[in-house]
């Protein structure tokens, strides 16, 4: 029987208690021990058993290895994420919010829904000059660059596009979707050459996947897009590599699980909020984004989906910046602010379902691995620290209002 001894000071070394090497429990002890020494700490052993299951009344010595446990829990280190769906919009508004995406990730893949939109490769090399020039001093930083589907669109930009060697993917939206999507396509089935030029060089195809017929709910209009149009897309065009952005609904998983060539990303607001946080209180314009946020059973299905360790996941924050006039008026826009905290945000949707060992390969691995680009090599650490949201960060004429403004944090990157 191990006796009991007082908890030493964990903070800053892993402790060794002399009975680990002796009890039958004791090769978890050694594993959890071994894993502080190597940095590699996990957050979640596997199961079962868990470290909670010991049994720890009769066996003391157990108590300390949790504490050491528990200590260690302050700090995630993980490999650099990238962001594969977001907003930089251009001139001082690019210049304005980039620092804040540089900071969390190495790269991300950039939208092309400017006024007017990114629809050729001479326009994108242009727009990557102007993110590159925007990025901080002494910063690295890689945009992935998208070009922006239109009934117009040939399939020799296509093959252009594919020469390129910072162009990623092509984005379609539906005429009339979301914020500037007016140039957009108006009928799937019009550029059915494009589209088989870019399975041919297999050419990533990102999707917002909403129908915008008047006649179709709102909280509906992606579930009607997979029925109507992604299904026999994909039948047409079995592989052509796509991505489902922002998906939303439990019906949007089911169908990634089910499908080939098919992955997506998800949003940190879907994550962590329903729709009633669009109306709790009154109008919560700054929750408005496009897809809208669904019922909590959808957020379920995301979080799980997100959790799960299929690599057809992955992060995409969607962050996508709107002055506070712009979103606080008769006719707020859509799109939610993530990029000041996108990495807390996850970490706090993966925890709150105790998976945070999850985490790392969500933003950092699988998101790569779908673009066949390398992992970074670069880590990151959040710290388990209490923080507030800022209420607003300073953009253009009239602030920036991050999404969860004024919320409490419990992860900070560091
Ligand atoms: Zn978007």
């Amino acid at each position: 029987m191990a006796i009991a001894r007082p908890i030493p000071d964990l903070n800053d070394r892993p402790y060794f208690h002399p009975d680990f090497l002796t009890h039958r429990w004791e090769v978890w002890g050694v594993w959890g021990v071994w894993e502080v020494w190597g940095e590699r700490f996990l957050p979640h052993p596997p199961t079962p058993p868990t470290l909670l299951d010991f049994s720890l009344v009769r066996n003391p010595g157990h108590k300390a290895f949790v504490a050491v446990y528990n200590q260690r829990m302050q700090k995630l280190t993980i490999t650099r994420p990238d962001d594969w769906h977001l907003h930089l919009r251009d001139g001082a508004a690019l210049k304005a919010v980039l620092p804040f995406t540089v900071r969390q990730f190495a790269r991300a893949i950039i939208m092309p829904n400017l006024k007017p939109p990114i629809r050729s490769v001479a326009d994108a090399a242009c727009y990557r000059d102007r993110i590159l020039a925007a990025i901080p001093e002494g910063q690295q930083f890689e945009p992935l660059m998208t070009l922006y589907l239109t009934d117009n669109t040939s399939p020799d930009e296509i093959l252009r596009a594919k020469e390129s060697p910072f162009i990623k993917a092509v984005k379609y939206y539906p005429a009339g979707a979301t914020t500037n999507s007016d140039s957009g396509v108006t009928d799937i089935l019009k550029c059915d050459r494009v589209f088989e030029a870019m399975q041919q060089v297999d050419m990533p195809l990102l999707l917002h996947g909403e129908v915008t017929d008047n006649d179709v709910d709102t909280f509906d209009r992606e579930k009607v897009f997979i029925e109507r149009h992604l299904i026999p897309f994909k039948q047409r065009f079995p592989n052509l590599r796509v991505v489902l952005e922002h998906i939303t609904t439990s019906d949007a998983v089911q169908y990634v699980l089910s499908a080939n060539t098919i992955a997506a990303t998800i949003t940190p607001q879907h994550l962590l909020f329903n729709r009633n946080a669009l109306f709790k209180g009154g109008l919560r314009t700054h929750f408005y984004c496009l897809p809208i946020l669904k019922r909590e059973e959808h957020r379920q299905a995301l979080l799980q989906a997100a959790t799960s360790g299929n690599p057809k996941f992955f992060l995409g924050t969607d962050s996508a910046p709107h002055t506070r006039t712009s979103k606080e008026s008769s006719c707020g826009c859509a799109g939610c602010f993530s990029a000041l905290h996108a990495l807390e945000l996850y970490a706090e949707a993966f925890e709150s379902v105790k998976a945070l060992d999850k985490l790392e390969a969500f933003a950092s691995f699988y998101g790569p691995d779908f673009y066949q680009l390398p992992r970074n090599t670069e880590r990151i650490t959040l710290s388990k620290t209490t923080w507030r949201v800022p209420d607003e960060v300073p953009f253009m004429e009239s602030g920036l209002v991050p999404l969860g403004a004024g919320q409490e944090m419990t992860w900070q990157m560091v």
